[in-house]
């Protein structure tokens, strides 16, 4: 391989996206006021994610995929939920994945939060939804996707579940996927999760969590901030860290510069170092973005004293698995302006369910 220059790197991973979240913007207002991260969830998201369907589904993911390739991002690990429409979901985001030629990792988040369409508290038992969202990823990943098995979080799920989805993971010899005590309702998440987790585990948020797991910690400084749930401190544990995004785009230098903010209010001696340290310790769950090249609109690619604080930096080139997905400015693979209009009017078909 060709070293790089001083205005390439390689490529990006967000480590935790939700590629269904793309067509959420502009979504009507919640019928109440959500005061809390538990009335977030129920008020918009768990909405949302029950009024997808495959074609709202595969649009979501193709802007969201175009929108992380024209960030620099090569890779995106998806977490995904279609309480709706479980069968195929996996498919629809692969296809848009592969459309516009970003290299992804998905799960299906399965939960047992909700019993015969009513939501529950403290599932005791698995459900329906759960087991079907347990084939979906067995389904998906025998034929030939790559995976890892999805969990919403401990708090959504009954011990049956979270143990039928640790054993997935073992059999495929995959990690587990799972937010991990994003807000104070998964506080029991250590203790619940603790003879589960192994390293191969992708620990989404851990803003609360009390005792160390094992596993990858992924942090997501935006979404954290957005939700009020807390800074979550990921430097007080000794697991690897990476940075996500939570489903609000795939910019990770975006994402990087606010992990640099939000930690150096915390420790005003802390540099930019530790948090570029978090960008290149996801290569360890995505190797293959190392040979994925982007060129940029700057020249101090590898200077993270200057990256945290310049805005506004663009690829001007994509290369993918030896692919120019992005060429000059241009996207090569997919029609931007088409996917732009079919993901909204796939918007307004959305956003008209949940009005109803
Ligand atoms: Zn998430």
């Amino acid at each position: 391989m060709t070293p790089l220059e001083s205005n390439q790197t390689e490529g990006l991973v967000c480590s935790h996206h939700h590629l269904y979240s793309s067509l959420a913007r502009g979504m009507p207002a919640p019928p109440s006021l959500p005061t809390n991260f538990r009335t977030i969830l129920e008020n918009i998201w768990w909405r949302l994610d029950a009024a997808l369907d495959l074609d709202s589904i595969y649009w979501s993911a193709a802007l969201g995929a175009l929108e992380a390739v024209r960030s620099g991002c090569t890779t995106i690990i998806d977490h995904h939920e279609s309480p709706m429409a479980i069968e195929g979901s996996l498919d629809a985001i692969a296809r848009a994945c592969d459309d516009v030629g970003v290299r992804h990792v998905l799960s299906y988040g399965v939960t047992d939060r909700w019993n015969n369409g009513v939501l529950t508290n403290s599932p005791t038992r698995m459900s329906d939804g759960a087991r079907r969202g347990l084939a979906e990823t067995e389904r998906y990943i025998a034929s030939g996707g790559r995976a890892m098995v999805g969990v919403h979080a401990s708090f959504t799920c009954s011990d049956e579940t979270l143990e039928a989805a640790a054993d997935l993971a073992r059999r495929l010899a995959v990690g587990v996927h799972i937010h991990v005590a994003e807000g104070p309702d998964d506080d029991r998440a250590a203790q619940r999760l603790t003879h589960l987790a192994d390293d191969s585990w992708l620990l989404v948020h851990c803003v609360h969590l009390s005792d160390e797991l094992p596993g990858t910690i992924v942090h997501n400084p935006r979404s954290n901030m957005n939700n009020a749930v807390g800074y979550a401190r990921p430097t007080r544990f000794s697991n690897r860290v990476v940075l996500g995004t939570d489903g609000i785009g795939a910019d990770m230098f975006e994402e990087a510069r606010i992990a640099y903010a939000r930690l150096r209010e915390h420790d005003v001696t802390a540099t930019p170092d530790t948090v570029w340290k978090w960008l290149e310790n996801s290569y360890a769950l995505a190797p293959e973005s190392r040979d994925d090249v982007v060129s940029w609109t700057y020249d101090h690619m590898h200077e993270p004293w200057r990256l945290a604080f310049t805005p506004g930096v663009t690829p001007t080139d994509v290369v993918i698995d030896g692919r120019a997905v992005i060429k000059e400015g241009r996207v090569t693979t997919v029609d931007v302006d088409e996917v732009r209009a079919k993901a909204f009017e796939s918007a307004v078909h959305l956003h008209k369910k949940l009005e109803s």
